[in-house]
């Protein structure tokens, strides 16, 4: 990204778009799929990668998933026909989320997706939808409900999962019962690997009952980003009161995402794939080898670190009692960390439009172009180096992973912020395209 702010295309873009816009950079999200892929080759494991689409609306990540071979890992009947469309071949997309519908189960049956199938009920239908349209065997996952998250509302219990595997066996050729699935919320690594191990157990009880292409388990999402040191994180958690955001707003240190993290993306499957699972004596690298399991992961924010930045020009500044508060020409929705009562804590960087302004510190929070007196995108002071101007841009880094555009909508009847692709940034000019072209 820096690349890009030194080149100047920033400043030209936000001439041009006159309007606030993302900046998206699909390379870092290659390098990130290579990564993982190396770690699982590095430890010996067979294993197959799905993009979780809703981290980012944008087509290109799902080009480069389907460029790189890799899946995509879609919740709607729009998200499928998207990563069809970008060129995600059927056999690799994983459907998942609760309670399906018909339009999209159908279409997983039809294309010969992986559902990942999250209750009784819709294992009925997805059978049914089968055999009534004389279709092609469907790909089941079962979804577990994880003992360590009893109150997830996604997921089969052991007696749903006992009758689910009945049912399968009864379907015969109507489904082709591939394995397990779960996906957990926080980012422990102990906990995914215990229930990793117990579901390659339960591949092998299916197999002995005779669903023989029992082989498959996947882990879901929840690769850690670090977003910062830890140095920085700990003193930032430590010293953190209401007196450093605007109008004295407080947060509390446990709603904030864990901006650092030791062990982060590819370190941490590594890590993951050299724990060992409860009583077990074996890395979980080792008992997935051992059953001859191929492991599935459904990374969305892992994918996306380094792939994108948010920027936005000052159009006001104002004094208030020992800081200033900034408005800027977009909206909080761009960055949706902000509607989670929390706050997006990497830094914006100040980018002037004019050089040789003063050097020293210049608090500022930063507020939204609204009638809403919550719509902050930044409630903190930030310690800017320069005081910041109208006409400055600010540059929130490393927003591709959720924040984007997961509620972006046209409030006040402002445009959606436009998506600019830089293909390689590796130029002395970087280019520039849409995500999309406008029809
Ligand atoms: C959201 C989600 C993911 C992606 O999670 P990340 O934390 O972005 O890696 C994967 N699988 C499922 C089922 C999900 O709901």
């Amino acid at each position: 990204m820096s690349t890009v702010v030194a080149s100047g295309l920033v400043g030209e873009l936000a001439h041009a778009l006159d309007g606030p816009f993302h900046v998206l950079l699909p390379d870092a999200f290659t390098a990130n799929l290579t990564a993982l892929r190396d770690a699982l080759a590095d430890a010996d494991v067979d294993g197959f990668v799905y993009y979780a689409k809703k981290a980012n609306k944008a087509a290109v990540f799902v080009e480069r998933a389907a460029a790189g071979g890799a899946g995509v890992d879609v919740a709607s009947a729009a998200e499928l026909r998207e990563a069809l469309g970008h060129g995600v071949r059927g056999e690799h997309l994983m459907v998942t989320g609760p309670a399906k519908d018909t339009v999209l189960l159908r279409l997983a049956v039809t294309h010969g997706a992986t559902i990942a199938v999250d209750a009784l009920d819709e294992l009925d239908q997805v059978i049914s939808l089968v055999l009534t349209g004389r279709e092609r065997p469907a790909r089941v996952l079962l979804r577990v409900l994880p003992d360590a998250q009893p109150h997830s509302r996604f997921g089969m219990s052991e007696s749903e999962l006992t009758t689910a595997l009945k049912r399968c066996l009864e379907a015969g050729d109507a489904i082709r019962m591939e394995g397990f699935s779960f996906h957990l919320s926080g980012y422990a690594l102990q906990p995914r690997a215990d229930l990793a191990a117990r579901l390659v157990e339960q591949c092998r009880k299916a197999r002995g009952m005779g669903l023989e292409e029992a082989d498959r388990v996947s882990i879901g999402g929840g690769l850690p980003v670090s977003y910062t040191d830890a140095d920085s994180w700990h003193a930032f958690l430590g010293t953190q009161r209401p007196s450093h955001y605007h109008a004295e707003k407080a947060f509390r240190a446990g709603d904030f995402y864990p901006y650092h993290s030791p062990v982060a993306g590819p370190d941490a499957l590594r890590a993951l794939l050299a724990t060992r699972p409860e009583g077990s004596g074996s890395t979980l690298a080792e008992v997935i080898r051992e059953a001859g399991i191929e492991l599935l992961l459904e990374p969305g924010r892992a994918l996306l670190d380094q792939a994108g930045a948010t920027v936005f020009r000052v159009q006001g500044v104002k004094d208030r009692d020992g800081y200033q508060l900034l408005t800027v020409d977009g909206t909080s929705l761009s960055l949706s960390e902000q509607w989670f009562n929390s706050e997006y804590l990497p830094d914006p960087q100040l980018v002037p439009h004019q050089q040789g302004s003063s050097a020293g510190v210049f608090p500022a929070s930063v507020g939204a172009a609204t009638c809403l007196e919550s719509d902050m995108l930044t409630w903190r002071k930030i310690a800017f180096p320069h005081p910041p101007r109208v006409g400055d841009l600010l540059l929130y880094p490393n927003t591709a992973g959720y924040q984007m555009d997961s509620n972006e909508s046209p409030f006040h009847d402002l445009p959606l912020p436009p998506k600019v692709v830089i293909d390689r940034v590796d130029q002395a000019r970087p280019r520039w395209r849409f995500d999309r072209h406008f029809s």
